[in-house]
């Protein structure tokens, strides 16, 4: 398991298809309400001040090759929405925006960006990250090795943008530890088995994701970061090197919202005590 990786498909995306759509066509900006891809590269906090120099080698590289990606671009101008559209068995829907939510708001504290669930009442066309969970059956691009994969940034107009999927062949909770297998497959195995199988972190999963579809970072040849492109290399937290990586794709947040401290409150709540709110407890076998 040890190799499990995640999103094929930004590896084999290259700088190109930030600008162009998976079909390789050119996006046009029909969207006058929205900034482009293109633009959002144009608008990136500059990385030649001093600050900059100061930074490691390998982090200053890095930080210019994030750049041949865009940021997305809330579609309201203002903050990006989420849609979770379906569930997993184990991660009912109020679970998993729950989880959504505060996968998020590892990036928003430090990051100029804000992220709130989308409204009922708004059209799918306006939501900027759409969140699904297939199976390699139920979706072509997935493959059994992948345990999720998010679009890079791209034009409101592509019937790709913000899409996250997720692999439902595999088992998630909030922190990735083992579980009996009684939980797991409970076709196979008795309530009580003592035999522990593997589990998956959801929100580190998605907070790696994000940093993709959110941020278009792409990933870190270095193990230990939230941008790692190896689950197991991956670290519990954003680490100082992802976070100088977002600041130079956004900049800093300038003042942090009620709504942004409770969500970080949240997640920090969430971590310490390894379950789900009291609420949500008895909607999942897991916790
Ligand atoms: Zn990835």
């Amino acid at each position: 398991m040890t190799n499990i990786k995640f999103c094929r498909l930004s590896e084999e995306w290259n700088a190109k298809n930030n600008i162009y759509n998976v079909k390789g066509e050119e996006v046009s900006i029909q969207d006058k309400k929205t900034k482009s891809v293109k633009e959002s590269i144009a608008d990136m906090p500059t990385i030649n001040d001093k600050n900059f120099k100061d930074l490691p080698i390998a982090w200053q590289t890095q930080i210019k090759e994030d750049r041949k990606f865009g940021v997305a671009v809330p579609y309201n101008n203002k903050y990006f929405t989420f849609r979770c559209y379906d569930e997993d068995t184990e991660v009912p829907k109020p679970v998993a925006e729950y989880i959504i939510d505060i996968a998020y708001s590892a990036w928003e504290y430090d990051l100029n960006i804000n992220v709130k669930i989308a409204p009922e009442d708004l059209p799918d066309s306006a939501v900027d990250f759409k969140l699904y969970f297939k199976t390699t059956t139920t979706d072509k691009n997935l493959r059994g090795s992948t345990l999720a994969y998010h679009y890079y940034p791209i034009s409101h107009q592509s019937e790709y943008k913000g899409i996250c999927v997720i692999n439902k062949e595999y088992f998630y909770n909030i922190n990735g530890e083992n579980i009996s297998l009684g939980i797991i497959d409970p076709l196979n195995y008795r309530p009580d088995e003592k035999k522990k199988g593997r589990t998956y972190n959801l929100v580190k999963i998605l907070r790696h994701e994000f940093g993709h579809g959110l941020l278009g970072l792409p990933h870190t040849g270095e193990s230990g970061h939230t941008m790692s492109a190896l689950y197991n290399h991956m670290s519990e937290d954003n680490t100082e090197f992802d976070i100088t990586r977002g600041l130079y794709k956004v900049g800093a947040k300038k003042w942090k919202s009620v709504d942004v401290k409770n969500k970080v409150k949240k997640w920090y709540s969430t971590k310490k005590s390894k379950s789900l709110p009291d609420e949500l407890k008895p909607l999942v076998k897991w916790n």
